[in-house]
């Protein structure tokens, strides 16, 4: 099967009206860039950045960020790649930033949550990706969002980030901000965050866990944590639509994003973009191509 599927390296799947459907590769660090593009990778659909925190016994400086993103966005270009701001929470450790002790740290101080009250450590990150994006086409995302506050919050730390560059007289370039669409509240507000920002990723693995209730980590609900639920299909579809009438794109990068069983629907409900790891990228294109 592997054999059969790299003729699909290169290829650009499209769905029955013509409209090209982006499979992009979900990655975590520089050195999967070449696995990523192996597989045919459409850029990328989402950078995770937390190991670039958790790597070392320090919050890695902005211009170390900085050449990070740029040298991500050089190597796909003229592809997007998708960065998504730091997503970290108290099941996780980062020198530098101190998590308070949390009965339920899924529910708690993590996410866009964290770096609206630390913005010592989320500024440095948006000024490293307002000045990469001078080299390259990067669009950021923001993880865990739900309110249309925490947005508006998120741009005023974007425009004084840009006074600073400004007066500094440092390149930057403006990015398209998008949302994760992962929590109940996000999908219930969709068509109003659609408007405020350019694009929505829906990150299937948080939203199955927090629309079933259900601890991603913990085996013994394991069961529960089904995508294809018709709670968790419902959102999908609901998220997609109110995206799809705003005119912006819609993308998803969970897990569930390259299941060739899911992918027909998900593009009939009118997903543009799938983002994955890059071994299921191949069958993925051919997926769109057979059903799409
Ligand atoms: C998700 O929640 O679906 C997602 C893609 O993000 P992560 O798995 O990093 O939480
Ligand atoms: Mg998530």
């Amino acid at each position: 099967e592997k054999h059969a599927l790299s003729v699909f390296k290169d290829f650009i799947p499209k769905r029955a009206d013509g409209t090209i459907i982006e499979i992009a590769a979900n990655i975590g660090s520089l050195e999967e860039i070449e696995a990523a593009q192996e597989a045919g990778a459409m850029g990328v659909g989402l950078f995770r950045t937390e190991l670039l925190f958790m790597r070392h016994m320090h919050l890695p400086s902005e211009d170390f960020q900085t050449e990070t993103y740029a040298a991500l966005a050089t190597a796909f270009a003229p592809y997007p790649v998708i960065v998504r701001t730091l997503d970290i929470g108290g099941d996780k450790a980062v020198s530098g930033i101190d998590f308070p002790d949390e009965d339920n740290p899924f529910l708690g101080w993590r996410g866009i949550r964290m770096c609206l009250d630390r913005p010592d450590v989320f500024k440095p990150q948006l000024r490293a990706l307002l000045r990469a994006s001078a080299k390259g086409n990067i669009k950021v995302m923001l993880p865990m969002v739900s309110s249309i506050d925490e947005v508006h919050a998120t741009r005023a730390l974007i425009d004084e980030c840009i006074a600073e560059l400004k007066a500094e007289s440092q390149e930057y370039a403006l990015f398209g901000l998008g949302v994760m669409i992962e929590t109940p509240a996000a999908v219930l507000i969709a068509p109003a965050l659609a408007r405020e920002v350019a694009f929505f990723s829906i990150g299937t693995n948080d939203l199955t866990q927090y629309i079933m209730a259900a601890d991603r980590l913990n085996p013994t609900v394991a069961k529960l944590n089904d995508v294809t639920h018709p709670a968790v299909m419902t959102a999908i579809e609901m998220t997609t639509t109110a995206g799809v009438q705003a005119g912006i794109m819609v993308g998803m990068c969970g897990e569930a994003a390259g299941r060739p069983d899911l992918i027909p629907t998900f593009i009939k409900m009118g997903l543009t973009e799938l983002s994955m790891s890059p071994a299921s990228i191949q069958r993925a294109k051919k997926c769109v191509q057979d059903f799409g």
